[in-house]
């Protein structure tokens, strides 16, 4: 079968690979790939600065935002061939520490869980791949492609799960409103979450380039073109951070209401200094009890949080987040980025 492979470490040695089955060690559920989600992970794994090949092995099989359908699984399991299902990302180290033990791999502690296309492990770029039951997740046949949406909303339903978590702290919060910065899929998703909650949303982005101005709106949203600064003075409840950029990361902490949260989601690359006014942001947050916090991944829990946001959004909506589809033959035109796009998928044939 084919299957996207890279050289970890190696910058441009990604290629479609034939590659042997796969191993009956990888899962008992084997299931035929529909489609995979390019990101900004990906990116980085395919540019050499990412990633790590299963050890003993050179090339890493890439993918990890998976969709496919379920050709055999255990009789007596809860999934059937013809179920769409995705998988999840991580697995839990093996010792394990003592959040993996608890299934919160996403909070692994020791750094030694393994990541499905991305650490050490074999990811869902093939043709076919095989899952244990318990990391395979069951969606809504009705969602079809947008399935393929899954695992980035379990990203930022662990953002949500975690905010909510930090909100409790105080008896009485109730937040109104929310700021994204960064309208790509994940703020597009944390978004459509916080709408999902009644809250009133605004985006700020620095630029309308492509759809994500109607995107935007369509969800009732605010679009915001500019820099924090741009905002007169407007300081959300929650602030979720999903650019990365250096630049914006600095403008937002701080910029919050009183008793405001920060989510940070977007992974930046070491080696940015600036000034900062470290005893000006210090005081804000203790006088205003702020708090910025980091979310990276998603346990099983907010996949399942992901499926129910997944069923309640308006299909119309999810479907312009995928700006393009790409069969597997061109596979590489899915790495390029080009105007426009917001969520980039490699089909497979089905
Ligand atoms: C994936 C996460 C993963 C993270 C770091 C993201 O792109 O969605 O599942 O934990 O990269 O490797």
């Amino acid at each position: 079968m084919r299957a996207i492979t890279v050289l970890p470490g190696v910058a441009n040695s990604a290629r479609l690979d034939d590659v042997g089955d796969p191993p009956p060690s990888d899962g008992a559920v084997l299931v035929r790939s529909w489609a995979l989600g390019v990101c900004g992970t990906d990116r980085e794994i395919v540019s050499g600065a990412y990633g790590s090949a299963p050890p003993g092995q050179q090339r890493l099989v890439l993918g990890h935002e998976s969709l496919g359908e379920v050709e055999a699984a255990p009789k007596d399991g809860s999934l059937a061939p013809g179920d769409l299902v995705v998988g999840i990302v991580r697995r839990p180290d093996p010792v394990p520490c003592p959040s993996c033990a608890a299934g919160e791999w996403d909070m692994c502690r020791n750094g030694r869980y393994t990541e499905r296309g991305i650490k050490d492990r074999h990811g869902y770029g093939a043709e076919r791949f095989r899952i244990e039951p318990e990391f395979a997740v069951k969606i809504d046949p009705d969602l079809g492609l947008l399935g393929v949406l899954l695992e980035p909303t379990s990203i930022v339903a662990k953002a949500w799960d975690h905010t909510e978590a930090i909100g409790r702290r105080s008896r009485a919060w109730t937040p109104k409103t929310l700021l994204v910065t960064g309208a790509g899929p994940i703020g597009l998703l944390a978004a459509m979450m916080g709408v999902q909650r009644g809250l009133e949303a605004h985006f700020l982005d620095h630029n309308e380039n492509g759809p994500k101005r109607a995107l935007v709106e369509g969800l009732g949203a605010r679009f915001h073109v500019g820099t924090i600064c741009d905002l007169d003075g407007f300081e959300p409840d929650i602030l979720m951070e999903c650019t990365g950029v250096p630049t914006v990361i600095s403008d937002v902490l701080g910029a919050t209401a009183p008793a405001g949260i920060v989510c940070l989601l977007g992974v930046t690359e070491p080696g940015h200094k600036r000034e900062f006014d470290i005893g000006g942001l210090n005081r804000t947050l203790v006088l205003d009890n702020d708090s910025i916090f980091g979310a990276v991944n998603a346990n099983r829990l907010h996949y399942e949080m992901a499926v129910d946001a997944l069923a309640h959004a308006d299909k119309g909506w999810l479907s312009r987040l995928i700006t393009r589809r790409v069969p597997v033959d061109r596979w590489s035109e899915a790495l390029e980025r080009r105007p426009g796009d917001i969520k980039v998928v490699i089909e497979f044939a089905h």
